[in-house]
């Protein structure tokens, strides 16, 4: 099954994405020596594809250049483990320096990203997106992770651009 992988700032709202995907399955927590961010593996399905979810969140503590460390990390472990990423940013925020960062990076991965503007809970908030283009990673999906909203038009994106003969990764 494809590895799809979660990335972004703290607090953007990962986890609740990803709860979200994975709905009740089991979520296994994967802890492994000289790995210094736990990641979170689960099934998750949506219409006939099956594919692997893992949110490479978690506590974030520190200093700005340490939190900053830390998604470049993440962004490079999800490049190395994924074969699509769904790059989290903060809707209500808006684009931030760090977001511009990691989007470098994923962009000069070529791995498929599909930007998930999160925190779009209202049609009325929807103008908050168009700043996003400016990541360069195309189009950016509006979701609310925490209503649900906006989750299936980037699922379809996901599940698009994850070539049909993906390596297997683990
Ligand atoms: P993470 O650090 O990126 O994993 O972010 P979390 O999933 O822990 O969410 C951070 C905060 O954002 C929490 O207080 C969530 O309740 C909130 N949040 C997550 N998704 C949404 C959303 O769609 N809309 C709003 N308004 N808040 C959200």
């Amino acid at each position: 099954k494809p590895v799809v992988a979660i990335v972004g700032r703290p607090n953007v709202g990962k986890s609740t994405l990803f709860n979200r995907l994975a709905g009740n399955r089991i979520a296994i927590v994967e802890d492994r020596p000289g790995v210094t961010r736990d990641r979170i593996y689960a099934s998750s399905e949506w219409l006939t594809h099956q594919f692997h979810i893992i949110d490479t969140g978690g506590i974030e503590v520190g200093s700005e250049d340490e939190i900053l460390f830390r998604i470049r990390e993440q962004a490079e472990l999800a490049i190395a483990e994924a074969n699509a990423i769904i790059f989290v940013a903060d809707g209500k925020e808006g684009v931030t320096p760090a977001d511009q960062e990691v989007a470098q990076i994923l962009f000069r991965s070529r791995k498929p990203v599909a930007l998930a503007v999160n925190k779009v809970d209202n049609p009325d908030q929807i103008n908050n997106i168009y700043s996003f283009y400016e990541l360069g990673l195309g189009e950016p999906f509006a979701i609310s992770a925490e209503h649900g909203t906006g989750i299936g038009d980037l699922l379809d994106q996901v599940m698009a651009d994850i070539p049909e003969d993906f390596e297997e990764t683990e």
